[in-house]
């Protein structure tokens, strides 16, 4: 995740007080041991079943059952794992998580043990006594998506009236006082609503916006022909760049974030040398320690019968399985090829990746991107959408571009700044 928000209120820091701020720390102390370092954020899938069937789901939910998922018990003997792992925060999703029975009691055990714990949500459950569930069991963050206005959104989530569902579960969780966020997954199907969207926070006074990039795993796969075209997804970036800048310089305390598009650090950083030269240098040693795509390192997914991956978007690479082995063992084990590859700094990609002049604070950006439209886990993310001048490689090499989904994995070489 990329936090634009951060970036910002330390560069309003820099303008008020003439000196750019300390970083923040990443370290901490497990409870009642000598200090460790931290384990992942782990996106916990509980649960795949799910209400809806959304067009980029990349868990290919769908309303009904599925055979072995982690029992409340083996759910518990997880959570005493990631608590001795140092693992402090915890987002649980789906499917819809809000469909397993058991939800609150699980979050009620992990808010004990002092996890922090977020829940993606549809929202389309969500009416007013739910939501005074959620509020009560103490969430500390309620991600609910919104990928358009109206007909826009209800057309991604194939259900009439989603749209109004979710908009109504943000206004229950707000009037509560839960802590909410917008998720908005952008294509070039629904990039004409983000400037709506974004004036929809604003009047709704929704604290966080979570701008995602299309990622081509499950059904974002199946239609990664529809992704935005770079042209589009700069225009967004330069949007939520500036309206993050007046929130910040204004006092604001709403957060932008992005995700699934680790170019995006580098693109601050032009914005940066464009709009306030003096603190580029600055930003470009915290973008540096930020370090990009951190699949693998410093995020971690358990999906619904506990198999293990790099990543939300990895599901069909798996390290193991937590009712066979613990987390921590499975997530320090670099003996597979993927996992040792993701842990490895630099990481060893290639095409116009490798000599990017960017990659260190890229980190190469969405492995998953490469290998599903290359087949090779380390060639250059077809989802950069920086120019070759820009990156500082010599223009005219061919480059990876996204096909459109045909079933098994094709290459297109196009003229590159084409
Ligand atoms: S070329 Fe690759 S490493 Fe460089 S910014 Fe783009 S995605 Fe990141």
């Amino acid at each position: 995740m990329f936090r634009i928000s951060q970036f910002m209120h330390e560069l309003a820091q820099a303008e008020a007080t003439g000196v750019y701020p300390a970083p923040a720390r990443r370290t901490g102390k497990s409870p009642g041991s000598a200090t460790q370092p931290l384990g992942p954020v782990v996106i916990w899938n509980l649960i795949r079943r799910c209400n809806l069937t959304c067009k980029h789901c990349y868990a290919f939910s769908a309303d009904h059952d599925y055979p072995g998922e982690l029992s409340t018990q083996q759910v518990f003997d997880v959570l005493d794992d990631l608590q001795a792992f140092n693992v402090r925060a915890l987002i649980l999703s789906g499917g819809e998580p809000l469909l397993r029975p058991d939800l609150f009691e699980i979050a009620a055990r992990a808010k004990a043990m002092g996890f922090y714990i977020g829940l993606s949500t549809n929202g389309t459950l969500i009416d007013e006594p739910l939501a005074q569930r959620v509020h009560a069991a103490g969430f500390d963050y309620v991600g609910i998506s919104l990928d358009g206005i109206g007909a826009t959104h209800d057309k991604f989530r194939r259900l009439e009236g989603a749209f109004d569902r979710s908009l109504a579960a943000v206004r229950h969780l707000q009037k509560l006082g839960t802590k909410v966020g917008l998720r908005f997954t952008m294509t070039e199907l629904n990039a004409f609503d983000l400037p709506n969207l974004l004036n929809l926070m604003r009047d709704e006074q929704v604290d966080k916006f979570y701008f995602s990039h299309l990622n081509y795993a499950g059904r974002g796969n199946i239609h990664r022909g529809k992704d935005a075209h770079h042209l589009a997804t700069r225009e967004a970036l330069d949007l939520l760049y500036q309206t993050a800048w007046d929130d910040a310089r204004s006092g604001g305390q709403h957060e932008y974030v992005t995700g699934n598009n680790d170019a995006d650090g580098a693109y601050l950083l032009q914005w940066v040398r464009q709009h306030l030269p003096r603190w580029a240098d600055d930003v470009q040693q915290r973008l540096v320690a930020w370090g990009g795509n951190a699949s693998g390192v410093h995020v971690a997914n358990i999906d619904n019968v506990g198999d293990v991956h790099p990543d939300t978007m990895w599901w069909h690479h798996t390290l193991g399985n937590v009712k066979a082995r613990p987390f921590s063992e499975i997530w320090m084990d670099l003996s597979d090829p993927l996992m040792a590859g993701l842990k490895t700094r630099p990481r060893q990609v290639h095409g116009r990746c490798g000599g990017c002049q960017y990659l260190a604070i890229c980190g190469g950006n969405t492995r998953v991107r490469a290998q599903q439209v290359t087949g090779d886990a380390w060639a250059e993310d077809p989802g950069c959408y920086l120019s070759d001048e820009e990156i500082g490689v010599a223009p005219g090499d061919a480059r990876v571009v996204t096909t459109a989904y045909r079933g098994r994995k094709v290459i297109e070489l196009v003229p590159s700044d084409s």
